[in-house]
């Protein structure tokens, strides 16, 4: 794999939020044209950010190409880097990012039985190590869709267990939080993510970030949750400038600038959130 220096596993970037009592945001990749703008809103800010991506997007826009692009960005802003893929259910798509030169995986067995779910995680963390990435796992379901469903919290007995026999570096976990949503603000359970916070002592990951109210956001990171996602939220900037700026464009105006003014709108959710996770402000 090389040289991490700059392009890094996210074990670095999270161990010094930790020191620091800060969070990292990672950041969704939703296409390779965002890549420039994503790092270059951290590199302003000069801190270290996580970009990850979907095993969907991975594949449309090949794992070794969004690989070399994100590093070699990184190394021109000289900010550290972590790529990660996000929210992968099966090995041979862990494999093919590892092969690609992704920093870090995620493997997500939630919805198999614990004892699955530790099972497939040892196989992928095994594969991580392999190629010295870094590996977060899932226990408890953090729900996805258009309807906001309750899920039970994960249970902090098992996830102690879990992180126990499997050596993940970071973990995800249901508090509460749902994937895509955007319109409404969501019900944590500070108590939950306490309890859990207390059962084991790696880094705790958010999912569903778009959905939590900016206002919690510190309460999380103290609780233990220094991994903070957040990708619904820049699709949705992206969009709504995209609305506007293509809605008010003359067919032969430069697609470059147009995007442009789409790719600021992204910049600026995230550098928002970074500054809250960091606490810069
Ligand atoms: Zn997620």
């Amino acid at each position: 794999m090389g040289d991490f220096a700059v392009y890094e596993t996210m074990i670095p970037l999270l161990d010094e939020a930790r020191r620091g009592k800060n969070g990292v945001g990672a950041f969704n990749i939703h296409a390779l044209e965002v890549v420039p703008v994503m790092i270059q809103a951290a590199a302003e800010l000069k801190t270290p950010v996580i970009l990850q991506v979907s095993v969907s997007t991975a594949k449309y826009i090949g794992f070794g190409l969004l690989a070399s692009v994100v590093r070699e960005i990184a190394e021109q802003k000289e900010i550290k880097v972590a790529l990660h893929l996000d929210h992968s259910r099966e090995l041979e798509d862990i494999q093919a990012a590892l092969d690609g030169g992704f920093s870090s995986v995620m493997i997500d067995g939630s919805q198999l039985s614990l004892e699955e779910n530790i099972r497939v995680t040892c196989r992928a963390v095994d594969m991580a190590r392999a190629a010295g990435a870094s590996i977060e796992a899932e226990l408890g379901i953090v729900g996805r869709g258009k309807v906001v469903t309750p899920y039970p919290y994960t249970d902090p007995e098992e996830a102690r267990i879990f992180v126990e026999k499997t050596g993940v570096d970071a973990l995800a976990i249901a508090i509460g939080t749902h994937h895509g949503q955007y319109k409404d603000k969501t019900a944590i359970s500070l108590d939950a993510l306490e309890r859990i916070h207390r059962a084991v002592d790696i880094p705790l990951v958010l999912h569903g970030g778009t959905g939590v109210r900016e206002e919690e956001l510190g309460r999380l990171i103290d609780l233990g949750m220094y991994k903070l996602n957040f990708g619904t939220e820049l699709n949705v900037a992206w969009v709504r400038a995209a609305q506007e700026v293509f809605g008010s464009a003359e067919l032969d105006d430069s697609l470059r600038d147009l995007m442009i003014r789409c790719n600021l709108a992204m910049k600026g959710v995230i550098q928002n959130k970074i500054r809250l996770v960091s606490r810069l402000s």
